[in-house]
């Protein structure tokens, strides 16, 4: 599946009503999709982005990625790294969000593990500590659209190619990210996943 070339990234804002509150976001009617450009990804343990950024901050994500029936075949753990500056700068002046959510490396995937749809899958709980702090934590079955639903939304009315992956939202907690920092990530009981920001 690594191999396999991500053509797009189709993210959802505003999917867990914590978040949305905390940055004063009306709650979703309709999934709020936005893109993130498929070379945006960034795999490995040392997170790399540009130096031109405003306010970098984490967003930790379950990630899902299509198979060749559109279907998901695998999942992740993910950051939606965002400019916040840039992300506010453009919501104040009602244009597109590519400056904040789209740059070289915002997209951070740690590796593909096989996805089954249990119940039991929903059930967990996806946690991001920073420096040793928990800042996210939340169980998925907080999210306001999950994803079977996510999904067939989005096979009604975008290209979506096998390989794309889908960023699922995130819970309440983003926040500054700065060189040197150190994140652990984990979902349910699984192995933790460590990023550090390059210095
Ligand atoms: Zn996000």
């Amino acid at each position: 599946m690594g191999t396999t070339v991500i053509r797009n990234i189709w993210a959802v804002g505003r999917n867990y009503a914590d978040h949305a509150k905390e940055l004063n976001n009306p709650l979703p009617k309709e999934p709020l999709f936005f893109l993130k450009a498929g070379s945006s990804a960034q795999e490995g343990s040392v997170l790399k982005f540009p130096t031109t950024l405003g306010e970098l901050h984490h967003e930790v994500e379950l990630a899902l990625r299509f198979n060749d029936k559109l279907q998901f075949s695998h999942y992740c753990v993910a950051l939606d790294l965002t400019d916040r500056t840039a992300q506010n700068e453009a919501k104040k002046q009602g244009l597109p969000w590519t400056r904040a959510k789209s740059f070289k490396g915002a997209c951070v995937l740690s590796p593909w593990q096989e996805f089954q749809n249990q119940e039991s899958f929903w059930h967990q709980q996806l946690r991001l500590s920073v420096n040793g702090e928990i800042r996210q934590m939340s169980l998925l079955t907080e999210m306001i659209f999950r994803p079977p639903e996510l999904r067939l939304k989005l096979l009604e009315m975008y290209p979506v190619e096998p390989g794309d992956v889908l960023l699922t939202g995130t819970p309440a907690g983003v926040g500054p990210l700065k060189k040197g920092d150190q994140l652990i990530a984990q979902l349910g009981h699984e192995s933790e996943i460590y990023w550090g920001v390059e210095t």
